[in-house]
């Protein structure tokens, strides 16, 4: 189970999010058999859609976090509920690069939806300036929603490739914020590790929102599990191939005897037989 912490200051202005993602990065990695490079990219964007889904207030809202870099392992995509719960796939899982950026490349960008129900989904895109997921990220929220943001993710593995350890955390400043807390804030975030450091130092959430709000009377606000979690469903793939339209699907029955449709998030098949489409067709 991955474990999410949140910690609020006592004037209320500044919060600090924070989640052990071991289990929700160590899933992704399985489901999708990613290589060590994608697993480290996408355990990234898996670990900020959990803590910025997190923050959305409903049941039945989602986010999701959309990075086309023109790298080497295609569109990134992480989609997370109220909880923090999150799916994601990559075009490639299986590809290689030295680095995360290169992975993920800067020639494109960075998408948020937030769909909350209404009319239209809340949308913002920034374009990319280097292809370090976390940096991509404090960008979107200063450009696109003018909240100052910290965030890190990051990954540990063992020498057999495996996933050791994931964590992150994002500190928000919500204003009215004085000058003093945010002095304070600053000298906080300098004198914390890395977030390689983090890793090996096995921190715990608890510790990392405690210590970023250290002198401004922190306190845990509150905290959760959440899981890697895809929401896929024999009815909601018949609702996708509906969608491809009749004529679609008059070719499908033509040229297979047995349709299989993927889902792109947790690898699951559905197979649907000349039959089944028929019926779809009556629909
Ligand atoms: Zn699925």
């Amino acid at each position: 189970m991955g474990k999410i912490v949140r910690a609020l200051s006592e004037d209320g202005s500044v919060l600090c999010s924070a989640i052990d993602s071991t289990d929700i990065v160590r899933e992704m990695a399985e489901l999708h058999g990613a290589s060590q490079a994608v697993t480290a990219a996408l355990g990234r964007l898996a670990t900020a859609a959990s803590i910025m889904g997190a923050m959305l207030k409903y049941e039945g809202d989602r986010l999701t976090i959309r990075i086309n870099g023109g790298g080497v392992c295609g569109t990134l995509t992480a989609v997370a509920d109220y909880r923090g719960n999150v799916k994601c796939s990559v075009i490639d899982p299986r590809a290689d690069a030295a680095s995360v950026e290169e992975l993920v490349g800067k020639d494109g960008s960075l998408t948020v939806i937030k769909d909350m129900g209404l009319k239209e989904p809340y949308c913002g895109q920034i374009p990319l300036v280097s292809g370090n997921i976390a940096q991509e990220i404090t960008a979107y929220y200063s450009i696109s929603e003018q909240l100052p943001t910290v965030c890190n993710m990051g990954t540990l593995f063992d020498e057999n490739g495996k996933v050791t350890s994931a964590i992150g955390y994002m500190v928000q400043v919500v204003p009215p914020v004085s000058e003093k807390s945010i002095q304070v804030l600053e000298e906080n975030l300098s004198r914390m590790s890395g977030i390689s450091e983090m890793l090996q130092q096995k921190q715990k959430p608890e510790d990392i929102s405690l210590a970023a709000l250290s002198g401004l009377g922190g306190e845990i606000l509150d905290s959760w599990e959440a899981v890697y979690h895809c929401d896929c469903s024999r009815e909601r793939t018949e609702e996708i191939l509906c969608s491809l339209g009749k004529k679609e699907i008059a070719r499908l029955i033509e040229e297979q005897e047995e349709t299989e449709v993927c889902c792109h998030f947790c690898n699951k098949k559905y197979k649907f037989s000349a039959d089944d489409l028929m019926r779809l067709l009556k629909v």
